[in-house]
C-alpha cells in the first residue's frame, strides 16, 4: 500500500527568488496538506547527512555546498500516495526536462538549483520527516 506523506524542501535558490508563496500555494492547490514546516539553514554537517545516500554522486559536493548555502523551508505533506503525487507536481529533476506546469519548470533554475526536493519512497518520506520534525512539530488536522 502506499503511503500518504512525502517530505520537501523548497531550495536555497527558490527561497531566495522569493517563489516560497507560489511553491506553497501549488503545493495547497495540488490538495496536500502541510503537516508540518519549518524556515532554517542547514549546516554543511547536516546537508551532508541529508544526502547521504548520493555520496558517491559526483554533484554532492557540489549539492552540499549549494544546499547549505541560505535558507530553505522544509515541510511534511500529506494526500493519498503523497510521494508519487508530488513528484507528479515538481516534475523532473532536469528544470529543462520537466514538463509545463510543474513546480520545477516554473521555479528551477538549472538541475542543481531544481526548485524543490520530493522524497523518492515512503521509506525515505519518514526518514528524511524525522530528520527535520519532532512529533511535537507534527499537525494532523483533520
Ligand atoms: P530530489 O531528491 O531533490 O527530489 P530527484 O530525486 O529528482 O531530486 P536525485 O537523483 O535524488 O533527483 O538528485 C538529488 C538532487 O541532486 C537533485 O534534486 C539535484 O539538486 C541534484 N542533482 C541530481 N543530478 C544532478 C546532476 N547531474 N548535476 C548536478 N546536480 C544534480
Ligand atoms: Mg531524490
Amino acid at each position: 500500500m502506499n503511503g500518504n506523506r512525502t517530505l520537501t524542501m523548497i531550495k536555497p535558490t527558490a527561497v531566495k527568488n522569493g517563489h516560497t508563496g507560489a511553491i506553497l500555494a501549488k503545493i495547497y492547490e495540488a490538495g496536500f496538506r502541510i503537516i508540518a514546516m519549518k524556515y532554517l539553514k542547514l549546516s554543511e554537517e547536516q546537508a551532508k547527512a541529508f544526502y547521504a545516500v548520493h555520496k558517491e554522486r559526483p554533484f554532492y559536493n557540489d549539492l552540499v555546498d549549494f544546499m547549505s548555502s541560505g535558507p530553505i523551508v522544509a515541510a511534511i505533506l500529506e494526500k493519498n500516495n503523497a510521494v508519487e503525487e508530488y513528484r507528479r507536481v515538481i516534475g523532473a529533476t532536469d528544470p529543462a526536462n520537466a514538463e509545463e506546469g510543474t513546480v520545477r519548470k516554473l521555479y528551477g533554475t538549472n538541475i542543481q538549483e531544481n526548485a524543490v526536493h520530493g522524497s523518492d519512497s515512503d521509506d525515505n518520506a519518514i526518514i528524511e520527516s524525522d530528520f527535520f520534525f519532532s512529533k511535537l512539530e507534527r499537525f494532523d488536522l483533520i
